[in-house]
């Protein structure tokens, strides 16, 4: 049995792991979560970490014991310089509550990569946890809708690369501008996007937490998380009726399964698939024949079957990245967006001087 740890960061990060808490405690009710037991295999220990209470309050499946509020007025906003520097003045708070849980065997750290306090507190936590303790951790990170604007773009890619040399075992990236092809309003969005992502991970851990037919476990997890350039994203996919095992592994691989854009047979480095269902669509051959065609373009793919009686097939794709241009063109508009900030902090520079026109006349009144 794996001790596993889920920390989620901010406004995103925390709705997420309520996401994955609804769907491990079974619950379409509010208040599953009283009353059931986590539908987890492995120990898992998850918290959510947020400057905002009402963030916080919003969330429905994450106990009360497992909130960490850091007072700080109504959050950040936007600014990681301030999200940092809050973090600091309480990171030994959220180290001990962490270290109060025990010991783990893995750990996740999700947030987005552009908000204020989820992005800020991300890179020193993950530094924090490595440098105390010698478990794997790995970030998840939602990347930004690219018109949200100047200050979410320069986060996002301040947030990632600070992510990087924390120390972190791997970052998987799951891009809201790639998936709002789910369509539907803001809100339905994320909560599409909170579930898939949610799902993925709970399918993750069941799979390297179980008897398998052929085994998958954390250590192959790890390997085909070090390949790459530390960067990785998921694919999922559940077979409509009547559809194959084939079909169903190149959908989990195509952008109908994928968190974040990428040609997978282009861009992979490693990979691992598991495949989960009732033995009748399981049929070797297939399965081997598509492991086959990708391990020939990404190199290493470890494979993974457990069988579930009466289960459609379901199949999890668990892929590193050795290039990603889809990060490149989020990163050229990130400089665009700093440069822009950085202008006009020049342009409110000057605008001091008309403070300074306006100071001429204080003290003074007027005669008439
Ligand atoms: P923080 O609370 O200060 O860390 O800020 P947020 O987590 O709200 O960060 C803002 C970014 O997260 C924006 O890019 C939003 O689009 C994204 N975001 C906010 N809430 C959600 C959510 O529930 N799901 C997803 N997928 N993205 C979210």
């Amino acid at each position: 049995m794996l001790n596993i740890l889920i920390v989620g960061n901010g406004q995103c990060g925390n709705r997420i792991l309520d996401a994955i808490n609804k769907e491990a405690f079974g619950g379409k009710s509010k208040f599953a979560k009283f009353y059931s037991q986590q539908k987890y295999k492995s120990k898992v220990e998850t918290i959510a970490i947020n400057t905002a209470i009402n963030d916080l309050k919003e969330l429905s499946f994450t106990k009360a014991k497992d909130r960490i509020h850091i007072p700080h007025l109504h959050g950040v906003g936007a600014n990681r310089t301030l999200g940092k520097s809050v973090f600091e003045d309480n990171k030994s708070h959220i180290m001990r509550n962490i270290e109060e849980r025990g010991n783990f065997d893995v750990g996740f750290v999700i947030t987005s990569a552009s908000g204020g306090t989820g992005s800020s507190f991300t890179p020193p936590l993950i530094k924090e946890i490595k440098e105390k303790h010698d478990f794997p951790v790995y970030a998840v990170v939602v990347l930004p809708f690219r018109e949200e604007g100047t200050l979410y773009l320069q986060n996002a890619a301040f947030c990632l690369k600070e992510i990087r040399d924390s120390g972190v075992d791997g970052i998987i990236l799951a891009d809201n501008q790639f998936l709002k092809q789910i369509g539907g309003n803001v809100q339905s969005a994320y909560n599409t996007i909170n579930d898939m992502i949610a799902r993925r991970i709970l399918f993750l851990l069941d799979a390297l937490d179980s008897e398998m037919m052929m085994v998958t476990d954390l250590g192959d997890f790890k390997t085909v998380m070090s390949g790459g350039a530390g960067l990785a994203t998921i694919g999922f996919y559940e077979a409509e009726k009547g559809m194959n095992i084939k079909t169903t592994i190149q959908k989990a691989l195509s952008p109908n399964g994928l968190l974040f854009s990428t040609d997978v047979y282009k861009e992979g480095s490693r990979a691992m698939v598991i495949i989960k269902g009732d033995k009748s669509y399981l049929s070797i051959d297939e399965i081997s024949s598509e492991v086959e065609k990708l391990s020939s373009s990404v190199g290493h793919v470890f494979k993974g079957i457990i069988v579930r009686k009466g289960e459609a097939p379901q199949v999890l794709v668990v892929l590193t990245l050795e290039a990603a241009e889809e990060l490149e063109n989020l990163y050229s508009v990130a400089v665009d967006a700093i440069h822009q900030e950085r202008e006009k902090k020049t342009r409110i520079e000057e605008q001091k001087e008309i403070d300074k026109a306006f100071s001429k006349i204080d003290g003074l009144e007027p005669n008439y």
